[in-house]
């Protein structure tokens, strides 16, 4: 049946029956929307920023005051250690490239086909061993032991998913952690689709460093986290030799600072750290709350689609926690056009595609295939995952319930 068709100016969403206030976000697996309490922190301080770490003046030294109280707040967010840093980024993908950065020299790097890009790629090729996507978490755990067993390289360093971003389930860190320092490896969390929905401790995970992004945990864009053992950082050449990460330029040398300073040259995302640091203090304030409410609309969401004849969940690891990420496919459908019916015709904002982990969807959707993926989040509802789970049922019973042609953008109704 046809029903009467919105859109909206603001979002520029095709909506059918639905105000933009009622938009169910099942996307929160690539962005998440800012707390309130975020949102008046970041308002506070584009009331009254002054330069960070260069003035004298009355609002810079504010400004800088909170951003390293910032700092701080993420420090204990984290679980850092005595000696740990905290370096401010643009995202993971920068943070973790900045960890690249400082690798010494002939690291050996381990990492899984199933990581996301960022965390497989800005390694050196010719020294990164890539290990299969695992079967199941033993799987993992085994073919680390494997594999390290049969290196003798003097620095190694492993990449650990913390959450995949494809499938939501959650890695075994700590055992993944206490096999690399078994070996004498260390090790770097990437938590990017952990940090938001997991207590973070990387001192209890063993873990030598996490990476993590602001937006994907209730702050705004541009802004990541780089935090843990100094050493190699240290030691390693300015990621952006710059101001700020100076101590003393002459005409024969530079000297340069130690610690986070070291790689945060340029003027800082005072902001974003700001930002960042306030979704930390609301999620460690709320964690349990958190953990509740998502674990129990994942179980229903989970249980809910897998009740649809034709629509399949995939999963690498099998039975495991899960951060709150439902990705499958609907027998008949293309992902894309299965997204769009979402959108149009429920108001339900999904992802399609391969989600930056090509290699992952070829061992679990299929060779070059894609799938939808709804992550879910603190805006998600329980009528939200009904709506969802109403639409996918509908579309595999009834079929589309507006006419779609593909465009070069994608599906039009
Ligand atoms: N790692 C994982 C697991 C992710 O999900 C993402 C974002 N999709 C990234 C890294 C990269 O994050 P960003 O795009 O914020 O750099």
């Amino acid at each position: 049946q046809s029903l009467p068709r919105t859109v909206s100016a603001e979002l520029g969403v095709p909506t059918v029956h639905r105000t933009v206030t009622d938009y169910a976000n099942f996307d929160h697996g690539a962005t998440t929307p800012a707390l309130v309490s975020v949102a008046e922190a970041v308002r506070t301080t584009e009331r009254r920023y002054g330069s960070v770490h260069r003035g004298a003046g009355y609002a810079s030294r504010v400004t800088t005051a909170w951003f390293e109280a910032a700092r701080a707040e993420v420090a204990s967010f984290v679980g850092a250690r005595p000696g740990d840093e905290v370096v401010f980024t643009r995202n993971t993908t920068d943070a973790l490239r900045l960890l690249a950065h400082c690798l010494p020299q002939n690291t050996q790097v381990f990492a899984w086909e199933s990581a996301h890009h960022a965390a497989l790629l800005p390694w050196p090729e010719e020294r990164t061993t890539r290990l299969p996507v695992p079967g199941s978490a033993e799987h993992a755990v085994r073919l680390l032991r494997e594999a390290l067993r049969h290196t003798d390289a003097e620095h190694t360093l492993v990449v650990i998913t913390g959450a995949c971003n494809v499938t939501g389930e959650i890695w075994p860190v700590a055992e993944l952690s206490a096999v690399a320092r078994k070996f004498g490896a260390r090790t770097v969390l990437d938590a990017a689709q952990y940090a938001p929905h997991v207590p973070l401790d990387i001192d209890a995970l063993d873990v030598d460093w996490v990476a993590f992004s602001g937006h994907k945990l209730y702050a705004p864009y541009g802004a990541g986290v780089l935090a843990g053992r100094r050493d190699w950082l240290d030691a390693a050449d300015p990621y952006l030799p710059a101001g700020g990460a100076t101590i003393r330029v002459r005409r024969e040398r530079t000297d340069w600072q130690t610690g986070p300073a070291r790689h945060e040259g340029g003027t800082p995302n005072a902001t974003g750290a700001i930002a960042i640091a306030a979704a930390c203090a609301a999620l460690r304030a709320n964690r349990a709350t958190i953990e509740a409410h998502e674990a129990q609309l994942y179980a229903r969401l989970s249980a809910g689609l897998s009740a649809i004849d034709g629509v399949r969940i995939v999963s690498a690891l099998g039975d495991r926690p899960n951060v709150g990420v439902v990705t499958f496919t609907v027998e008949g459908y293309d992902p894309s056009l299965v997204s769009q019916v979402l959108a149009d015709e429920h108001a339900i904002a999904v992802r399609d595609g391969r989600f930056c982990a090509h290699l992952l969807c070829d061992a679990i959707v299929g060779d070059g295939a894609s799938a939808v993926r709804a992550s879910l989040g603190l805006a998600t509802t329980g009528e939200h995952v009904d709506r969802l789970i109403t639409g996918v049922r509908r579309l595999v019973e009834d079929g589309p319930a507006l006419s779609y042609v593909r465009t070069e953008e994608g599906w039009s109704a």
